[in-house]
């Protein structure tokens, strides 16, 4: 998947170099060369990161960067502000106006990657919980008024790992006014209590005497009950290496050393923002979970909820490049399970056959029982290709392995699939399904056990 990358820049060259470096790496590259042109194309094209020049003639960056995050449909796009001078008047500035973060002209490449690449990760997650939240409320299992609480971001519990004393409390006097702060001067203690401390973030020391801070990061971002906390982590002035890796390893951000107090609590406060928002969308998402969408027998989504999903999916493909694929699984012969075996044994098999399909598709694919021995799989951004690709992993992962039923098995089952991706306007969730559903048939009238794809 190759992110979107909106450079904004009044002078060309500049736009052209950071054009060519980013399109060397496969960014997708737009360009604008004032305020006003960038804030359409934000609106238009729907970046997934924007490189923003300050010093430009008319409205300048800081404006632009306001505009931008003041407006709740792109507001969640990072905003990354490119300054020609590294002035922390300037920094402090875009923060206040939202920035994501700053890099200095020249641009150094592999904290242009390492960043451009962290945050456009974070905002893939982002997207794909906000699409549920969508499809959550258009479900009508979400109330009204679930984006618009915005609370006072006070009270955040907040570790800090540094074992140079007089930082330390620097930085925690700064933050103690309006959260709850603690100091561990040991890694390993705080390897401990990032795990059970329930932290909304972690401030960490990269130059920790005892332990590698790095290794500490990593553990919090392998970790399941960890993997959302935000960190930032404190550099030495220059030390590229160390903050690339950091941030290939998922830290959110980073503070470099000697740290200013305003850019500590400006950038404390996009943290906990982003944590917020996070866990808002997380409870919204299990809520909607938790009322009935799902099936009771295999865990999947039920017929419902995939329908919504995919209604939301077709119409934000609308007019985009990537199609929506799905795929209708039917097992073979399955009748005769239940009338040989009994339905207990049947119901075994279809628990079976769901955990297989889960176990066979991607993160971001939505599987379904459609009802009886029916079942969908949604897969966005997904071309005919690939989707037939993974229906072929599905059938061998349910035919070159016997079903274990108790008594009277193992039983050998087969499936037989139909692959459909979206076609352009005027596409449905209706005639997508029907496209697929027809493939389906003519895979079982081919002799069952395969994939058809529709033409
Ligand atoms: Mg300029």
């Amino acid at each position: 998947m190759s992110a979107r990358v909106l450079v904004v820049d009044d002078v060309l060259p500049n736009v052209k170099l950071l054009e060519a470096k980013l399109t060397s790496e496969y960014f997708d590259v737009i360009t604008a060369s004032n305020g006003p042109d960038a804030l359409a194309l934000v609106k238009e094209a729907q970046p997934d990161i924007v490189l923003l020049d300050v010093m430009m003639p008319g409205m300048d960056g800081f404006e632009v960067c306001r505009r931008i995050k003041r407006d709740e449909a792109v507001a969640h796009i990072p905003v990354v502000m490119v300054t020609a001078l590294d002035q922390l008047a300037d920094r402090v500035t875009g923060l206040e106006a939202g920035a994501d973060d700053f890099l200095t002209k020249p641009v150094n490449d592999v904290a242009l990657f390492a960043r451009v690449r962290s945050l456009v990760r974070l905002k893939m997650m982002t997207d794909e919980l906000r699409m549920r939240e969508k499809t959550g409320s258009q479900l009508g299992v979400l109330g009204q008024g679930t984006m618009a609480s915005e609370q006072p971001l006070t009270g955040a519990r907040i570790l800090i790992v540094e074992d140079r004393q007089l930082t330390a409390e620097r930085l925690s006097e700064t933050l103690a006014a309006e959260h709850d702060v603690r100091i561990e001067g040991r890694g390993d203690e705080a390897a401990v209590l990032v795990r059970g401390g329930d932290y909304d973030l972690v401030i960490v020391s990269l130059t920790l005497k005892d332990y590698d801070g790095l290794r500490l990061c990593s553990q919090m971002r392998s970790a399941e009950a960890t993997r959302q906390v935000p960190i930032l982590v404190l550099v030495e002035d220059g030390d590229t290496r160390r903050l690339v890796r950091a941030l290939d390893i998922g830290v959110n951000d980073y503070l470099i050393r000697p740290v200013d107090r305003n850019e500590l609590l400006a950038r404390s406060r996009t943290q906990l923002r982003r944590k917020r928002y996070a866990d808002r969308l997380r409870e919204n998402v299990s809520r909607s979970m938790a009322l009935a969408v799902t099936d009771s027998l295999t865990g999947l989504y039920n017929r419902r909820y995939m329908l919504s999903h995919l209604e939301t999916l077709i119409a934000r493909g609308e007019g985009a490049s990537k199609p929506v694929s799905a795929m209708i699984l039917d097992i073979d012969f399955f009748k005769s399970v239940n009338d040989t075996h009994g339905h207990g044994a049947g119901d075994v098999v279809l628990a079976e056959f769901a955990a297989r399909i889960g176990r066979n598709v991607r993160g971001v694919d939505l599987a379904a029982r459609m009802g009886g021995e029916e079942f969908v799989v949604v897969m966005p951004d997904t071309d005919v290709s690939a989707a037939t690709m993974i229906a072929e992993r599905l059938r061998h992962a349910i035919a070159d392995e016997p079903f274990a039923i108790g008594e009277g098995g193992p039983l050998n089952m087969t499936v037989s699939i139909g692959v459909a991706a979206s076609e352009g306007t005027g596409e449905t969730s209706e005639k997508l399904l029907k496209r697929a559903d027809d493939a389906l048939y003519q895979a079982k009238r081919d002799g069952r056990n395969r994939v058809v794809t529709a033409a």
